[in-house]
Formats: C-alpha cells, sequence, structure tokens
C-alpha cells in the first residue's frame, strides 16, 4: 500500500469518482456511495437529479459548523490541529492495485490527558493554532447530523450507523501516518447544538477501511473488463425506495420513474381530496384543543390529590370516586442510562448490535 499527502486546492471540487492513469481514484468522503452512482461519475454522465436548493443550504450548514466543532473540543480540553479550509492537506492511498482513495482530513489532535485540560483551554484562549506536533495525534472526522440521526449515531455507534466515516478517518489514517491509528468521530448536533465524540480502536477502524476499499475495488475489476464505458454499468446498490436512490444524482437516468416506483410500494388507499384534507386538520386541532385543556385539568387534580397524601403525611391512601373506591399513592420511576460512548468503544460492532437493536416506526406528526 502507497500513501502520499500533500497541499492541494482543488480538492474540494474534485467529483466523487474518477478515471486516473494508473486506475480509478474514488474521493474518501463517497467510500460508502453507490457503486454504479460512482460509476455514472467516473465517466462523466450528465446530472439528471441536480441537488435542491435546500439540500445544497444544509450541506454548506454543515460545513460551515465544522470549525465551530473544532473550537468546542478545543474548550473541552482537546488538542486539535485542523485543516487549512483555504489550501488543504490532501492524502491519497493505494488501497488496491489501480484503486486509489483521495481526501482531506478535517482536523488531527488527541484527546484531553487526565488534568490536561488547561493547556488545551488556555491555546483556544490565546489563539494558538498551530499547536506543537506530538508523535500520538489521532484523525479526527467532524461531521454534523441533525438530531435523528446524531441519535442514532449516538445509540448504534459510528460503525454501525455510519461506517463510511470510519473508513474515511481509517484512510487519512494511513495517508498521514503510514498506519491505521485509533480515529476520532466528533459529531455536532445540529439541532441542540451538542457534539460528543467516539474514538474508534485502530484495529476496528482498518476492518472498515479494508470492508469499504474491498466494496469498491468491484469497480476497478469492472474498469478492467469494461474500459471506462459508460454504457457498461455496474449493478445497483439500492432500490427506488432507498433514500441514496432518492437523493441521487442520476436517479432519472438509472431508474427511470424512480420515484415513482417507490411510491407504488405505498399502501394503496383511497384518494382523498385537498378539502377532504382540510377538513381532518381542522377536526384534529380541534380535537388537540380538546386534549390538551382536559390534560390541564387532569394536571390540576393529580396536584390536589398529591398535596391531599403530603398533608396526612402518607404516600397511599384510599378515597371514594364517583363509581368505586380507589387508591391514590405515590409512586416511583426509576430510569437507567446506557453511557453509549463507553459501551461503544467496549464493544465490537457485532456484540453492540446484540445489545442494542433498533426497531423503526412511522407516524404522521403535524406541526
Ligand atoms: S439511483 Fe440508486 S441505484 Fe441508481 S445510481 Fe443512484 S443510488 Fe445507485
Amino acid at each position: 500500500m502507497t500513501t502520499s499527502a500533500h497541499a492541494s486546492r482543488d480538492v474540494f471540487s474534485r467529483p466523487a469518482a474518477r478515471f486516473l492513469a494508473g486506475g480509478l481514484d474514488i474521493r474518501a468522503s463517497a467510500l460508502g456511495q453507490c457503486r454504479r452512482a460512482l460509476w455514472y461519475t467516473a465517466t462523466e454522465q450528465p446530472v439528471t437529479n441536480p441537488p435542491e436548493p435546500d439540500s445544497l443550504t444544509l450541506l454548506e450548514a454543515g460545513n460551515a459548523l465544522e470549525p465551530v466543532v473544532v473550537r468546542a473540543m478545543r474548550r473541552s480540553g482537546w488538542r486539535v490541529t485542523p485543516a487549512d479550509r483555504a489550501d488543504p492537506l490532501s492524502v491519497s492511498v493505494e488501497a488496491a492495485p489501480g484503486l486509489t482513495v483521495t481526501g482531506h482530513p478535517d482536523a488531527t489532535g488527541c484527546p484531553p490527558v487526565e488534568g490536561g485540560a488547561p493547556a488545551a483551554v488556555e491555546q483556544f484562549l490565546f489563539g494558538d493554532d498551530e499547536p506543537s506536533a506530538q508523535t500520538d495525534d489521532l484523525v479526527i472526522e467532524v461531521k454534523t447530523r441533525g438530531p435523528e440521526a446524531f441519535k442514532r449515531w449516538r445509540t448504534l455507534g459510528a460503525e454501525r450507523s455510519h461506517p463510511e466515516s470510519v473508513a474515511q478517518a481509517a484512510c487519512y489514517s494511513l495517508g498521514l501516518y503510514g498506519e491505521c491509528r485509533d480515529v476520532v468521530i466528533a459529531t455536532l448536533d445540529t439541532g441542540a447544538r451538542t457534539w460528543d465524540h467516539e474514538i474508534v480502536p485502530a484495529e476496528r477502524a482498518e476492518r472498515a477501511w479494508r470492508n469499504a476499499s474491498r466494496r469498491v475495488e468491484a469497480l476497478v475489476e469492472h474498469h478492467g473488463l469494461h474500459g471506462p464505458d459508460p454504457d457498461a454499468l455496474p449493478e445497483r446498490d439500492f432500490t427506488a425506495s432507498d433514500w441514496q436512490c432518492q437523493r441521487c444524482p442520476y436517479l432519472n437516468r438509472c431508474q427511470p420513474g424512480g420515484a415513482g416506483e417507490a411510491e407504488d410500494d405505498a399502501e394503496p388507499a383511497e384518494p382523498v381530496s385537498d378539502e377532504q384534507a382540510r377538513e381532518a386538520l381542522r377536526e384534529y386541532e380541534q380535537v388537540q384543543g380538546r386534549i390538551k385543556s382536559l390534560e390541564a385539568d387532569k394536571r390540576g387534580s393529580l396536584q390536589t390529590l398529591q398535596h391531599w397524601l403530603q398533608g396526612k403525611g402518607v404516600e397511599k391512601a384510599r378515597l371514594d370516586g364517583s363509581t368505586k373506591t380507589r387508591t391514590v399513592g405515590i409512586v416511583q420511576s426509576r430510569r437507567y442510562s446506557v453511557d453509549h460512548t463507553r459501551l461503544n468503544a467496549l464493544l465490537e460492532p457485532e456484540q453492540r448490535a446484540e445489545v442494542v437493536t433498533e426497531q423503526v416506526s412511522e407516524y404522521l406528526r403535524v406541526s
């Protein structure tokens, strides 16, 4: 495996995949992308579904918030050296013969040492952007996620929720240090504006890298068989109902009518007119209003009963209701919390999958 690191200005605008003299080059942040989409990009096919302005705004907001995460880490005692945004360092790793993966690390650094926070805080306060290099620096991959994705990452761990980000960080570690060290995934919740981190041990990071690069190696074989033929398409990695396809810039080319097919999977239902929907919404609002007022009444009654019990100095008592005698009592509830950061560090992703399971439910929200 050969690696290189150099400064480059065009790194942010590079395509997700491109053919070079030596074979195929994949952008590190695109390691998890659909291989057919990568093929469309590498063969320079025109985009049929450009991103909506809102998606671009979201993307730009995420990028703009990355320095915020770096500053928050420093305030928490981390030693962090962020990438120079005007002249980012580009690393390139040869994943296999004919396959390179290239990208730019967000930052490097290391977690606070026990009792060592003041030095880092001082560095933040006095604006020293060039902390001295240390041999134990780790790659820090900075991500911004919406509340749901943040919760998912924290609960399941990066290797299960976003394995491509672990592979990406491992790639940078190989490129920068010539070895796969532990990697840090630092994530900002864009809703609550809080951040957290996960340190993925070197062995597991390397495994994520091997899995990701093995997956894209299939494109090198495909290239060997067909050359850069835009019509010799690799198999699809996703189906029309997957979010990857719904956001794919080649959706209409790959699956003409794809969005429609996804809708076809939905339960057939009686057509509802706009007027019927408005009527249903008005009924919903009225019922919500009644529920809120009933809930307020219920809270008031419960408070009176609680004061009555406290006045008697008991935790439980019997009292005649309108139809029967009821027991009124204080019930203790206990909550247990799991430190997912520690759990993720202790357990392999496969073990975590047995412990932390995921259920997806769907409901309609009116806001
Ligand atoms: S539409 Fe879906 S399957 Fe087709 S290239 Fe895009 S992500 Fe891949």
